[in-house]
C-alpha cells in the first residue's frame, strides 16, 4: 500500500498541478486556518481528480497548469450576502474572499471556520474552472448553502455533482490545448458579482 502512495505522489510531482493558487492579503488569515482550509480545498478537488496547490515561495518557475489569484480583503461594500466572489468571464482568473464576513458568519463556531473558508474557495474556483456563474441544485456549487449544508461541511465536505465534475474536466482539457487559458462555456449575461 505504501508503495502505491509513493508512486502516486511521484506521479503527482512529475505532472504538476492542474491549478495553482497565488494568494495576496493572506496575512489577515491565521496560518492554521489558511493551511487547514487550503488542505481541505486540495482534498475536495483531489476527490474529483483535479490537482490544486498553492504557489510556493522561493521556487523558480511553476507548473504548466492554470494560475488563479486569490485575494483576501475586508470591509468591501456591495456583494450583499456574499462571502466571496469571482470573475469567470475575465481573462485573468481571480477569487476574492471577503474574510471579515467569514469571521462574522463563523463567529459562534470558530472551529468550522477553516471548513467554511475551504468551501468558499472551492465554490469560487469551481466557477472559474467551469467559466460560468451558474449554480448546481446541491453540493458545493449550490447558490445558497442552507443551515444544514453549513453544519454538514464542518464534518463532511459538500460534494461536486456529476455535472460539475464533467464540466470542470471538460474545461481543463480544453485549457490544456489553449496554453492554460480557460474558455467561457456560458456567455456573460449577469453582473460580475457572485453571491458566494
Ligand atoms: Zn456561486
Amino acid at each position: 500500500m505504501k508503495r502505491i502512495w509513493v508512486i502516486l505522489l511521484l506521479a503527482s510531482a512529475i505532472q504538476g498541478a492542474d491549478v495553482t493558487l497565488s494568494m495576496t492579503g493572506q496575512s489577515m488569515v491565521p496560518n492554521f486556518v489558511r493551511i487547514a482550509a487550503t488542505h481541505q480545498a486540495n482534498r475536495m478537488f483531489a476527490g474529483i481528480g483535479v490537482r490544486l496547490e498553492s504557489e510556493k515561495q522561493n521556487i523558480q518557475g511553476r507548473s504548466e497548469g492554470l494560475l488563479i489569484q486569490v485575494r483576501f480583503i475586508n470591509d468591501t461594500p456591495g456583494h450583499p450576502g456574499a462571502w466571496g466572489f469571482s470573475n469567470p468571464f475575465d481573462p485573468v482568473p481571480l477569487v476574492t474572499v471577503l474574510y471579515d464576513r467569514i469571521l462574522l458568519v463563523t463567529e459562534g463556531d470558530p472551529q468550522r471556520r477553516a471548513a467554511f473558508l475551504a468551501h468558499v474557495l472551492v465554490h469560487e474556483i469551481g466557477h472559474l474552472l467551469i467559466r460560468t456563474n451558474a449554480h448546481s441544485p446541491e453540493g458545493v456549487m449550490k447558490a445558497h448553502w442552507s443551515k444544514a449544508d453549513c453544519t454538514r461541511m464542518a464534518y463532511r465536505p459538500l460534494p461536486f455533482l456529476p455535472d460539475d465534475v464533467e464540466m470542470i474536466h471538460h474545461a481543463l482539457a480544453l485549457s490544456s490545448t489553449t496554453g492554460g487559458r480557460l474558455l467561457p462555456t456560458v456567455p456573460p449575461g449577469s453582473p460580475a458579482g457572485e453571491r458566494f
